[in-house]
């Protein structure tokens, strides 16, 4: 089934298809959040104990790695059976149909999470405010312009050195860990680590990691693939850094 998916397109159609048999198959409910001229926006539920784990991906249209590592993460069984699951798997179908950052009208959704000023981010906002707030988000994201890997964790809790070395651990077969002094203007706390304090980087331009750090989620991971390198790579890179996330929460 996945390897017609492994271009670097997106197949929207086939994609949706896909991941609702998958969804399904793995006991998870389908929830509309925005019907786009570009296709659904949906969202994945399966109940259990305790707040929330919830993983979003595909808000940039330019990254097909994470919506295709959510689809592998749902059919490999990955999210635990034993709490409550929520997973948004491509959050801008127009920028993915385009393959562009932005959306068809040129807003990046995920500078929008302040401002809610496009409908995509207003429905899923809206949906996500009606559940309990997460302990635990997974952003999968990439960057042009990096080699290695490196991640954002977000952090109102207990540190944990032992969590972020794992996560790097679990990637290292397919990426090393992206080496600073500094990516993007943040200094590193380690290799491929930016220790990220809850408030944006612009005051006017909220990521959704951001939001739900704001909502009170006390932990989030936004992990970093190298676009450059080959898409197999960057979904393998993906699946086995959110399984060690997953696994080794607490
Ligand atoms: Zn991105």
């Amino acid at each position: 089934m996945m390897t017609h998916m492994m271009l670097d397109m997106l197949d929207m159609r086939s994609f949706l298809e896909e991941f609702s048999f998958a969804a399904a198959a793995r006991g998870f409910s389908r929830h509309l959040l925005l019907e786009t001229e570009d296709g659904p926006i949906i969202a994945w539920e399966r109940h259990g104990k305790g707040p929330p784990a919830y993983l979003s991906a595909g808000i940039h249209g330019d990254e097909p790695a994470g919506p295709l590592a959510a689809l592998r993460l749902m059919e490999e069984g990955a999210f635990p059976t034993d709490r409550h699951c929520i997973v948004c798997p491509a959050l801008n179908p127009g920028g993915l149909i385009l393959q562009t950052r932005e959306n068809r009208r040129g807003a990046d959704l995920n500078r929008d999470f302040n401002h809610l000023s496009c409908p995509e981010t207003v429905a899923h906002t809206r949906w996500l405010s009606s559940r309990p707030v997460p302990d635990l988000f997974i952003s999968l994201h990439e960057d042009w312009e990096t080699d290695g890997f490196y991640f954002y964790e977000i952090n109102l809790g207990a540190d944990n050195v032992r969590r972020a070395s794992g996560l790097l651990a679990a990637v290292s077969a397919h990426f090393p860990a992206e080496l600073g002094p500094e990516i993007d203007g943040h200094v590193l706390r380690g290799p491929g680590w930016i220790f990220h304090r809850a408030e944006p980087d612009l005051p006017d331009s909220w990521p959704e990691a951001i939001w739900m750090a704001k909502r009170g989620c006390p932990l989030s991971f936004t992990f970093e693939t190298p676009s450059k390198a080959a898409l197999t790579e960057r979904v393998a890179a993906h699946v086995n850094g959110a399984l060690a996330v997953l696994m080794n929460q607490k």
